[in-house]
């Protein structure tokens, strides 16, 4: 038992290195074992809602139990309720990696257990994670001025939400302190209809009228980024009627179907219009650490703030989310508390960085020390050549649907998001439901998972490459999986049809 040792009197003891060390070497192999395994489990848990109220008890333990015990209970009633991201054939949403070394930063970060967020409550912490930022921007090639030798730097974010939420108070407080905080109603921000839903949170917690919040229209013609004419003459049109057009959020790779603004048109129209320009690459941003794919961050030398998430597809566990600013000044007005209790003589003579003014909690993770030892442990070529296999796999997934002419690709596939879709027959409607019952049969048969979307009105079927293990084979097997599915759902589709049209035929003659 965990506290073993513990003699009648003696108080309880929660931590003990050579307990650690025991259960500690239990749990790696625990975790070990279901990597080594995770290809049998369904890719999608499979549980109906509440699963869990009936296997558990409803009330924690007053004695200790055993670990061997809690470890049993993980395998019987946990893990068939958790969907395995990081099986190699999960396809949904965007990944979110896992990596050894990012799981062993994730270790010492939590075997350190500091909160850092002031230099003084742990230096390394704050200045790891100011060189590491400077770190990936170098291997991002971004703008010099997003270094931390400037007025900028970089600072990790739990997420991309939180990034974009952050960055738009500032940008809100900053035209505020000049235009006066009763001008809140007329400020106005831009996002295309492709925007990440976090923008619209942010825009609800910043404040923000949504009277004033423009969704600019896009479509395939425009490969589903913004326009920058209809960009310039909304921004236009709102300071014809005296509002003041202050924020753009723009998408590197967007969550639908991985389309790309045109960062130097659209950045150019914010630069003469003075507003903040935040670039959301969350992720997109990873492949851009290669050279062939760095051109879809031109056009970031204009932006005020750009983000990319290391949780999802460059190898660090989440959370880890990398928000780089040009004016750190703006975040920390908006941003900075000061209580007494936090005073230190470092804070006050201003020659360190304080975390808490970057973000919107107090306390926060030594989350650089992932980031850090994937950089470390694997080296900018190994994940270059991580991204590109993937992108190279999304290729081949493209090819195999093009070789089956039921199906159709909808976008150009830019990085490793697939969208296609399986084709209605002419006399349906929009294949809708053709679509979403092949994405549940697929789906339920638990041998991969992949989702969907809506563009242009249609739904879309996304097939996203970009898990730690994913290899060609997994690949290959789940478009055969797709193909099946889809031939059993084409012939019950027919069959329900021809069931409905006799039964009209039926009612007709009965008439
Ligand atoms: C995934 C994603 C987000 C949200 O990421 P979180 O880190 O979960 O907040 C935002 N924007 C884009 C483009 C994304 O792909």
């Amino acid at each position: 038992m965990l506290n073993g040792n513990m003699g009648e009197n003696e108080p309880f003891k929660p931590m003990d290195s050579e307990q650690l060390r025991e259960y500690g070497h239990k749990m790696v192999d625990f975790i070990a074992d279901y990597y080594k395994s995770i290809e049998k489990f369904p890719v999608l848990s499979q549980v109906q809602p509440y699963y869990l109220k009936d296997l558990l008890p409803d009330a924690a333990p007053d004695q200790p139990e055993k670990f061997q015990d809690v470890l049993d209970d993980i395998t019987k009633k946990i893990i068939p309720g958790v969907t395995h991201w990081q099986s190699p054939n999960f396809f949904g949403y965007y990944p979110g990696n896992s990596s050894i070394a990012g799981f062993l930063g994730e270790m010492i970060c939590s075997g350190l257990n500091v909160i850092g967020f002031s230099w003084i409550t742990s230096p390394a912490s704050t200045e790891l994670e100011v060189i590491v930022l400077d770190w990936l921007a170098k291997l991002l090639n971004l703008p010099d001025q997003f270094l931390s030798s400037g007025h900028g730097g970089g600072v990790i974010q739990g997420t991309a939400s939180e990034a974009i939420l952050v960055v738009l108070l500032a940008a809100r407080d900053k035209i505020l302190g000049r235009i006066g905080r009763n001008s809140l109603d007329k400020l106005v921000v831009y996002s295309s209809d492709q925007v990440h839903a976090a923008f619209k949170k942010a825009c609800q917690i910043a404040g923000i009228y949504t009277e004033n919040f423009r969704v600019l229209k896009t479509d395939a013609s425009s490969g589903y980024g913004i326009d920058p004419k209809k960009f310039d003459q909304a921004i236009h049109d709102d300071m014809e009627a005296g509002l003041i057009p202050f924020f753009l959020c723009s998408t590197v790779g967007t969550t639908s179907s991985a389309s790309v603004d045109p960062l130097v048109e659209i950045g150019q129209i914010t630069e003469e219009n003075d507003m903040w320009f935040h670039v959301d690459a969350a992720y997109a941003g990873s492949a851009c650490i290669c050279p062939e794919y760095r051109h879809y961050l031109d056009g970031v030398e204009y932006a005020d703030s750009f983000c990319m998430n290391a949780h999802k597809w460059l190898l660090t566990n989440f959370d880890c989310s990398a928000l780089w600013v040009k004016d750190s000044s703006a975040l920390v007005n908006s941003l900075s508390t000061n209580p007494e209790f936090l005073k230190n003589k470092m804070s006050e003579q201003k020659k360190v960085v304080d975390f808490k003014d970057w973000q919107i909690p107090l306390g926060r993770r030594f989350r650089s020390l992932k980031l850090w030892m994937v950089l470390r442990l694997y080296g900018a070529e190994n994940l270059r050549e991580y991204i590109r296999n993937h992108i190279k796999l999304a290729n081949l997934f493209e090819q195999l649907v093009r070789s089956d002419s039921r199906f159709e690709i909808v976008c150009p596939t830019l990085f490793s998001l697939v969208c296609f879709r399986f084709l209605p027959s002419n006399d349906d409607n929009d294949g809708y439901e053709l679509n979403s019952m092949l994405l549940d049969a697929v789906n339920s048969t638990g041998q991969l998972f992949f989702t969907h979307t809506i563009i242009s009105d249609k739904y879309i079927l996304r097939f996203a490459v970009g898990a730690a293990l994913t290899e060609e084979r997994h690949v290959r097997e789940s478009w055969k999986v797709i193909q099946n599915q889809a031939t059993i759902i084409s012939r019950q589709h027919i069959l329900s049809k021809t069931n409905m049209k006799s039964k009209c035929e039926g009612m007709i003659a009965n008439e």
